[in-house]
């Protein structure tokens, strides 16, 4: 079969915050850039992003990048690599005044510079007092910053492939990545995209979860296309449960409300949370609020006939605070849980909300892979930055708002970094005789299966599966039993099989390839899970309550192929200043 290629200097699969601020960065360098996604990029899963952009800006409380810094290596229960930390954090600022002078209308003190509200995990002097360090639109951050983002993308000319799903990488013999296949949904045709530079930035894969925040196209499509490419994938037990996803619902209602005053209250309308966190209280960090919710559930200490749910108590912020910091929340409750807060509280319940792992990558956004003597060996021509990528600033547990700030960060990193590998080289690589043959032979098996698997109840079964044995808190057996099940449900989506064979627009055949990466990354969590005997940020197991920097201060490295773990060091020292030693980690 004869496929149709174009050629790019770079592809790049993903429209949300994070490619297309890398898009932006390459685009104005004069570079020919082609921006894979599935949706209209405005509705990739940044729009949804609600409390706001860290960045130690100093303009509510003061601030300074090293106490951002330090909050982000506590939070991260000390997993995260200290290098890529200082990095992000250094460049905030940088970043955050850039996007409002490309035009994001961020909100106003009555001085004129920009707001800035406490989140969860944010300190002044290294754990002292809390700061306000989350730069905000109202409760709207990630709209304004996707829209202003395409806007730009729109003046430079960046080429955008609306609706297109990108399947496999495209490696040479020496294991350079020339490009990707790609399916464009409208025709049902395969394409490949040749390019100097691919990046991936697919964003999040918290659809592996049966109760999950994430958008319906977070299925973690870039880890797939890597595993199957045999790249490993890091730190994959580390998942975030935020603690307020609507009860029965799963939309998220911003930590906001809690750095605005809201807090969490259980049946006897008492204030829990002062029991686990006398000093931060609601604003501990995540996996910490997390865990107490599911503790006060498991002592009956939930609200509702089943004790399965808690209360975020926000009316005593009155009306005018609610409408004015919280509208999108307002309306959320009022939609989801037919509530109104300004006279209610909202039932909620930790939801699956964010990846910390993903696909190994440096803080220049290039992918790194163990390679003979190197556990950090480029891997030539591929980039991976966003929710996808494991850098790791996050590592065990993210604080709040620093994922947007990761995006734009690493999005323009990698922008830089790019041009800078392409200078060096200005001629497309020949692609491989086979360069489609993965995507194809995939798809004729799809197309011929019979007697297979039905797509829509092994998704299903994958994630009841991932919920009920790889949640909040992990138990032995549990996790155990779980590996040989999520292994038993892999085994079945090799037989996937789907009725409707037709080329235009079939969702079928989308869902189908899209359970493949699903697959991927819920196997590679589980089996990462079972064998992290510690518990550190979001891992808590039963039978292993300490974290333990003896054994398991390591980054973990999954396998696909012969599904197997491998472990690399924790970067501890920053590029410039003291390293962060591990400690106890109270909040
Ligand atoms: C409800 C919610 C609220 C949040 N609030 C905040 C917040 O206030 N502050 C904060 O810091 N973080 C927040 N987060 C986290 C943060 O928004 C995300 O981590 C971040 O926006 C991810 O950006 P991204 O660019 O990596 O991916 P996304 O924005 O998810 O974009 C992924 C892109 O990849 C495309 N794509 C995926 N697979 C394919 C494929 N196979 N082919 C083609 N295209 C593909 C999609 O179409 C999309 O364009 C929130 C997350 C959620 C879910």
């Amino acid at each position: 079969m004869k496929i149709k290629q174009r050629k790019f200097d770079v592809v790049i699969v993903g429209a949300g915050g994070a490619g297309m601020r890398a898009a932006l960065q390459l685009s104005e360098a004069g570079f020919k850039v082609a921006v894979l996604s599935k949706v209209f990029p405005t509705r990739s899963h940044t729009v949804a992003a609600q409390g706001g952009i860290a960045a130690a800006l100093g303009n509510i409380t003061e601030d300074d990048w090293r106490w951002h810094m330090y909050d982000t290596i506590k939070g991260s229960d000390y997993l995260g690599d200290q290098d890529a930390i200082e990095f992000m954090c250094r460049h905030a600022a940088e970043v955050v005044y850039e996007l409002e002078h490309f035009g994001m209308p961020f909100d106003r003190l009555a001085n004129g510079k920009i707001y800035q509200r406490p989140f969860g995990g944010q300190s002044l002097h290294y754990g002292e007092e809390q700061a306000s360090r989350s730069c905000a639109v109202a409760d709207r951050t990630g709209h304004a910053m996707l829209h202003t983002l395409y806007q730009r993308n729109v003046s430079t000319n960046t080429q955008f492939f609306v609706e297109w799903l990108g399947l496999d990488l495209i490696r040479d013999e020496e294991g350079e990545v020339l490009g990707i296949t790609a399916l464009e949904m409208e025709t049902g045709e395969i394409m490949i995209l040749q390019a100097r530079a691919t990046l991936l930035a697919t964003g999040g894969a918290c659809r592996i979860f049966e109760a999950s925040t994430n958008a319906l196209i977070n299925t973690g499509d870039g880890l797939g296309m890597v595993a199957r490419a045999g790249i490993p994938l890091e730190d994959m037990e580390f998942w975030q449960f935020h603690p307020t996803g609507v009860y029965g619902a799963g939309m998220l209602i911003s930590e906001a409300v809690r750095g605005e005053g809201g807090y969490l209250i259980n049946a006897q309308g008492e204030r829990f949370m002062e029991r686990y966190a006398p000093h931060a209280k609601d604003l501990a960090s995540r996996d910490v609020v997390s865990r107490a919710m599911v503790i006060e559930m498991m002592e009956g200490k939930g609200c509702g006939p089943d004790a399965d749910h808690l209360l975020l108590k926000l009316d005593h912020l009155g009306a005018e605070t609610i409408q004015s910091k919280l509208p999108g929340i307002r309306e959320i409750a009022m939609r989801f849980a037919h509530i109104d807060p300004i006279d209610a509280p909202i039932p909620v319940v930790p939801t699956a909300h964010y990846m910390m792992g993903g696909i190994p990558a440096n803080y220049h956004g290039q992918v790194v892979a163990p390679y003979k003597t190197s556990p950090e060996e480029v891997v030539q021509g591929l980039y991976a930055v966003g929710e996808c990528a494991c850098v790791s600033v996050h590592g065990a547990n993210r604080l709040g708002t620093n994922s947007l700030l990761d995006i734009v960060v690493f999005g323009r990193a990698a922008g830089n970094q790019i041009i800078k590998d392409l200078s060096k080289n200005n001629h497309h690589k020949p692609l491989p005789q086979d360069a489609a043959e993965q995507t194809l032979t995939r798809l004729a098996r799809l197309d011929s299966q019979k007697d297979g698997a039905n797509v829509a109840e092994t998704s299903a079964d994958l994630r009841k599966t991932m919920q009920t044995h790889c949640g909040v808190f992990r138990f032995p057996s549990v996790l155990k039993e779980g590996v040989e099940k999520i292994n038993a449900i892999a085994e079945r989506t090799k037989y996937t099989e789907i009725q409707d064979k037709s080329r235009v627009f079939n969702t079928a055949r989308v869902e189908a390839l899209e359970l493949d990466n699903l697959m991927e990354v819920a196997v590679a969590t589980m089996i990462a899970a079972e064998a992290r005997h510690e518990s550190r940020g979001a891992h808590a197991r039963e039978d292993f309550p300490e974290r333990d920097d003896q054994k398991w201060l390591k980054h973990s490295l999954f396998f696909s192929k012969d599904k197997h773990l491998d472990y690399k060091p924790v970067r501890l020292k920053p590029l410039t200043v003291e390293s962060f030693p591990p400690k106890p980690r109270t909040y």
